[in-house]
């Protein structure tokens, strides 16, 4: 490609957990002023329509299972779309920088010599617990909070290596992403380290949209409630004590964003 003009620094954008609104002003700003925007699947319909018309849109649809494009192809594209002089904007659902593999992304724009500015984007951890009903941390209940990944990105034959002595704090919550696959190993871990097989645990499917469903249960409890409900990616495990919370708390209705979607 020609180089046509000045290199705009590549945009790495979160799009926030699904919920529209949820989006930055930023990022907002940065969409409606790219020429060439790649996107993840997680990234809401909504949200793309704040593109301009004639951007080009570029899918690059990465999910735990499929990957529809390679990173190493992703990291060369944002370098030869930025090196032509468009402004890019990567957009990615979540944070960016949280498994989000933005960081990888950015570090290969750097090698390249391309500059980049990262935008903070709502993760699924806060913003899934916030519209559960359940606050991540909580006084008397919960001192800190823990992300972890319950999925070795490309290595799902390796068991999982997770500090599991350190995680299976009462006194802390933990928050699982992608942890689908491996939730009997992951209960299994936690009460072999000593965590209360009756601590409060919640999954959250399609959280802050209006297909969001939320089951609240029991360490012990959550494989099978999880197979029985038959929960699909995405879906976040939320640990410990202050799930509890989530009966008095949750105030989202899905059913009534829904109809709110519906008559827009
Ligand atoms: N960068 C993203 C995370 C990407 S990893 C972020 O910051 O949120 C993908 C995982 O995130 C999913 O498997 C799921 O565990 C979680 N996730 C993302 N969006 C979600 C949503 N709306 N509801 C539930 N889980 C979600």
């Amino acid at each position: 490609m020609t180089r046509i003009g000045p290199i705009h620094p590549v945009a790495i954008v979160g799009a926030g957990p699904g919920d529209p609104e949820l989006l930055t002003v930023k990022a907002a700003r940065l969409l409606a002023a790219a020429d060439a925007v790649v996107y993840d699947r997680l990234v809401a319909r909504e949200i793309l329509t704040l593109t301009r018309p004639g951007a080009q849109m570029i899918f690059a649809g990465k999910s735990p299972y499929n990957h529809h494009m390679p990173q190493e192809d992703i990291n060369s594209l944002l370098v030869r779309l930025a090196r032509s002089g468009q402004k890019v904007v990567r957009l990615k659902g979540g944070d960016p920088f949280i498994f989000g593999r933005g960081g990888e992304e950015a570090q290969q724009l750097a090698e390249a010599g391309i500059p980049f500015e990262v935008v903070p984007g709502v993760t699924a951890a806060t913003s899934c617990a916030a519209y559960a009903g359940i606050p991540l941390t909580h006084r008397g209940l919960a001192v800190g909070v823990h992300f972890v990944t319950g999925h070795c990105q490309g290595q799902s034959e390796l068991p999982l290596e997770l500090n599991w002595a350190g995680l299976a704090d009462p006194d802390s919550t933990l928050v699982v992403y992608m942890g689908l696959v491996n939730v009997e190993s992951i209960a299994d871990n936690l009460i072999r380290h000593g965590l209360a097989p009756e601590t409060p645990a919640a999954a959250v499917h399609k959280g802050t949209t209006a297909e969001q469903r939320v089951i609240v249960t029991t360490l012990a409890g959550l494989p099978e409630e999880v197979a029985q409900a038959r929960l699909r990616p995405p879906t976040l495990f939320v640990i410990g004590k202050v799930v509890a919370l989530a009966p008095q708390l949750s105030w989202f209705r899905p059913l009534q964003a829904a109809a709110v979607d519906a008559a827009q």
